[in-house]
């Protein structure tokens, strides 16, 4: 079997402390729903409904202004309590609506009807998944009809990635959800595709996951309506990045002489979230969330509603071990810190986790690989240690020369020497051009044995 990869760099990212591979946990109904009224990266969206208002199940509580926003439903029924302002992790400053659950509901535990999504062309398919808000839930939130508007007028055939590329244990949620509605995310596919007029479905699958990518491949297959190909790529983080999924794909297309033209990548999420639009006709009001870590007590992948509030997802995991020293929602690797356990799971939350132990501290001086290090190098040299460095820069005095984060980096540039001239504010054009280069996957931070804080510099040099 042919396993494409991108040629350079990369991590094997195993973590311990993120939930098994077992079956989801469907959690509690949140008694308090917090529903930030914003994408992670997009526009505000319009309120309709004021505090005191009482709202139903699924009620659009939020409309979409323009591209960027969505419209946004109320994943419980109950009264609006407040209209809040929150920095959300994600760095958006936004309103979010206080929904205190009452009254019942009016889609959970009934019999629903099903649509059938071959009666509808694919303008009617895309004003649908605008009608029910629905985001690229394993990207950034951008809202999905955005994307599948820009590629249907266009004459160069297009293909729909299924992007299940499980190269981050913290990944485990989108796996939990690929096993357990394997066949809801093929019809997603083929209403995604029909709805981006595409001409192919690709369904590319990490190597350790070959045999469920094969079983959703043959699904959509059996189907008859796309001409449908399984492609295997290796786990190494960051295969799931456009950027290095985009390699193996090339490599693909010129070892079987294809032509994938353009390609537009959707996860298990959100194509699942597509088919519920459509068949159900509903929005998405709930999404699967790995919570663990190492502080957290019983690690779990929770079936949530969104606007569930982290505080209440740990309590599910059992709490706390001990006081935990990080909180972040997202992979370890690429998380962002949670300033709240009062902020909520929105669309694109996949994994939340919360740390204790001393090597999610980024403190070199109580970091024994670092200690290890130096000590090797201070015998070999005979010099004590820092040893010198390539620039005899004063901030980066922690880096050890040790070269690991060069020898990660998938796109081939020395984050050791970016990370120098950065930390003494030499700017240049030459490392201007190189920031841009980098994407910010994060494999020099993860690997840095003094944990310096390599790529957040790399990617943002000015701090803002
Ligand atoms: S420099 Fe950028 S692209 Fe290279 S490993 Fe670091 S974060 Fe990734
Ligand atoms: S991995 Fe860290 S310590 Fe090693 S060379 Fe790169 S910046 Fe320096």
């Amino acid at each position: 079997m042919k396993v494409y990869s991108f040629l350079h760099g990369g991590i094997s990212f195993e973590d311990r402390t993120a939930p098994g591979r077992g079956e989801s946990v469907l959690s509690f109904l949140p008694g308090l729903a917090v529903v930030p009224l914003v994408t992670q990266n997009g526009s505000r969206s319009l309120p309709v409904v004021k505090v005191g208002d009482t709202v139903k199940e699924a009620q659009l509580i939020a409309r979409r202004q323009g591209a960027g926003s969505a419209n946004v439903h109320s994943p419980v029924p109950g009264k609006i309590i407040d209209n809040r302002t929150w920095n959300m992790a994600s760095g958006v400053f936004c309103n979010s609506m206080i929904i205190r659950m009452e009254g019942s509901f009016s889609m959970l535990g009934h019999t629903e009807k099903r649509y059938k999504w071959e009666d509808y062309s694919p303008f009617e398919l895309r004003g649908l998944i605008e009608t029910f808000g629905v985001v690229d839930m394993d990207g950034t939130g951008v809202p999905l009809n955005d994307i599948l508007s820009m590629y249907h007028q266009t004459d160069i055939p297009v293909t729909l990635v299924v992007r299940c590329v499980f190269d981050d244990p913290w990944l485990v949620a989108n796996y939990v959800l690929l096993k357990e509605r394997l066949s809801e995310i093929a019809t997603g596919a083929l209403i995604a595709a029909r709805a981006a007029c595409a001409a192919q479905i690709l369904v590319v699958i990490s190597l350790p996951e070959y045999a469920i990518g094969a079983e959703l491949a043959a699904i959509i297959t059996d189907s008859g309506q796309f001409n449908t190909e399984l492609i295997v790529v290796g786990a190494r983080y960051p295969q799931r990045n456009k950027r290095e999924l985009g390699i193996a794909l090339r490599q693909f297309e010129r070892k079987e002489k294809k032509n994938l033209g353009l390609c537009i990548y959707l996860g298990p999420s959100t194509l699942s979230a597509v088919n519920d639009a459509i068949i159900l006709q509903k929005p998405p009001l709930e999404r699967y969330v790995a919570v663990g870590g190492s502080a957290v007590k019983r690690p779990k992948v929770l079936k949530a509603r969104i606007g569930s509030r982290f505080s209440q997802l740990f309590e599910e995991c059992g709490g706390f071990i001990s006081r935990p020293k990080r909180t972040a929602v997202g992979s370890p690797l690429l998380g962002r810190p949670v300033f709240s356990l009062d902020e909520p799971v929105t669309a694109s939350s996949y994994a939340v986790f919360a740390v204790c132990d001393e090597s999610a501290v980024r403190n070199s001086a109580t970091n024994p690989r670092v200690l290890e290090l130096r000590n090797q190098r201070q015998l070999m040299t005979g010099k004590p240690s820092p040893v010198p460095f390539k620039h005899n820069y004063a901030r980066a005095i922690d880096c050890i020369g040790c070269g690991e984060c060069r020898a990660v980096c998938p796109v081939g540039l020395d984050p050791e020497d970016i990370y120098k001239m950065l930390s003494v504010q030499i700017y240049s054009p030459v490392l201007s051009k190189l920031c841009r280069q980098c994407h910010g996957c994060g494999c020099c931070e993860a690997v840095c044995p003094s944990r310096l804080p390599l790529s957040r510099l790399i990617i943002n040099p000015s701090g803002s």
